[in-house]
């Protein structure tokens, strides 16, 4: 019989951010459709408050490691934990969120465990009693399905592909695994995050809104002048506002490299479409692009769209966008600041 470990670190609080209640979910539902054992590996400064939130996840066993040395992401302490969590409970199958940090250990902890690993998965399914995971390749043009013999298996998944685990909290009692030597752990002190404010940091997946700015915003207006000062100061307290992600087309990312008047934040990291990134966010607005198929193709994964264009008859109109404002985007994302700054 297959044994699922669901590895996760707890949050500063003790509990679960939702990549690991995502994962969690398909854990649960392949220890239904394998009839396989499911044991819930927690690991943090304090593992007690996210064991009570899974108590009624339907685990045959509860596992956690809890002391400040496995408070921070540090290499060492993450895959001391993870691979102690392992060994105490002999999986066929480790499944964990794909965040930053499992990657970083995971496969050091499969190779310690003489097993294998998969990131970027995007889901998994039981087919004729067998584990298959799919993932994308090749930018998101093809989806594999993996299968493999080697075990441990373990498979990061990537967040926002399922729903998140929601459940009763109750009253677990994890038993606590002891991790060898944890005084040589700590040799690498964490002294803390330094992460760029929310204005500089424009790639944002988690968010529910990607915004994407297209080289309109950099042209002519209806002054015969261009106003991309004006441009950037609307973006700029939009993206604080809103904590949308920010996405772009092309030929606006394409204009800094030719030494013509670009917005400064940009660059081809935020380039949507087929030679940029098909990012996954619930909503999507556009503005001041004009939704050409080459830059459409990259809003395959996003679930509403709306456009902003002074062009009824731009590419957003045929049937590329749910809703499309004809209108000046100046204007508009104007209005929607000033509306969200009385928030
Ligand atoms: C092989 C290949 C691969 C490509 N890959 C990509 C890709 O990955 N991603 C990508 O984006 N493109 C890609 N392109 C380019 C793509 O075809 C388009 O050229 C590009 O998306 C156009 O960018 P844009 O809409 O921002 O600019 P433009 O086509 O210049 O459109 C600007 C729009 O802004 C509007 N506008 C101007 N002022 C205002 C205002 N005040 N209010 C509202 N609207 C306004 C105009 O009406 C116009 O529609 C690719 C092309 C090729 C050939």
């Amino acid at each position: 019989m297959d044994a699922i470990l669901f590895l996760a670190h707890t949050e500063a609080d003790g509990t679960l951010a939702k990549p690991a209640l995502e994962a969690l979910g398909a854990a649960v539902d392949l220890k239904q459709s394998l009839g396989a054992a499911l044991i819930v590996g927690l690991y943090g400064a304090q593992a007690q408050p996210a064991a009570n939130s899974l108590a009624n996840c339907g685990a045959d066993k509860f596992l956690a490691i809890q002391g400040e040395a496995f408070a921070p992401a540090r290499y060492a302490s993450d895959a001391a934990a993870c691979e102690a969590l392992a060994r105490a409970s002999a999986p066929t199958i480790i499944i964990a969120a794909g965040t930053s940090r499992n990657a970083r250990v995971m496969a050091g902890v499969a190779h310690r465990l003489g097993g294998v690993v998969d990131t970027h998965i995007t889901s998994i399914a039981a087919a004729s009693g067998a584990l298959q995971a799919t993932r994308w390749f090749y930018r998101q043009r093809i989806e594999g399905t993996l299968t493999r013999t080697a075990r441990p298996w373990a498979l990061l998944l990537d967040p926002g592909n399922q729903p998140a685990w929601t459940g009763e909290p109750g009253s677990v009692t994890p038993e606590i695994i002891a991790v060898p030597s944890p005084e040589s752990l700590s040799r690498t002190t964490v002294k803390g995050f330094v992460t760029p404010p929310a204005d500089q940091q424009t790639i944002r997946p988690d968010a529910d809104l990607l915004f994407v700015a297209g080289a309109g915003w950099t042209k002519k207006q209806k002054d015969g002048q261009p106003h991309v000062a004006e441009a950037e100061t609307i973006i700029v307290d939009f993206l604080k506002n809103s904590k949308a992600s920010l996405g772009s087309s092309k030929s606006l990312v394409d204009l800094s490299g030719e030494n013509q008047a670009a917005l400064r934040f940009l660059t081809h990291l935020n380039q949507v479409g087929q030679t940029g990134a098909s990012p996954r966010h619930p909503k999507g607005l556009a503005t001041c692009c004009h939704g050409e198929e080459p830059h459409t193709v990259g809003w395959r994964f996003i679930g509403e769209r709306r456009a902003i264009n002074l062009d009824a008859g731009c590419g957003w109109a045929r049937g590329k966008a749910d809703v499309l404002y004809v209108a000046d985007a100046f204007e508009v994302m104007t209005k929607v600041n000033a509306l969200l700054s009385q928030k």
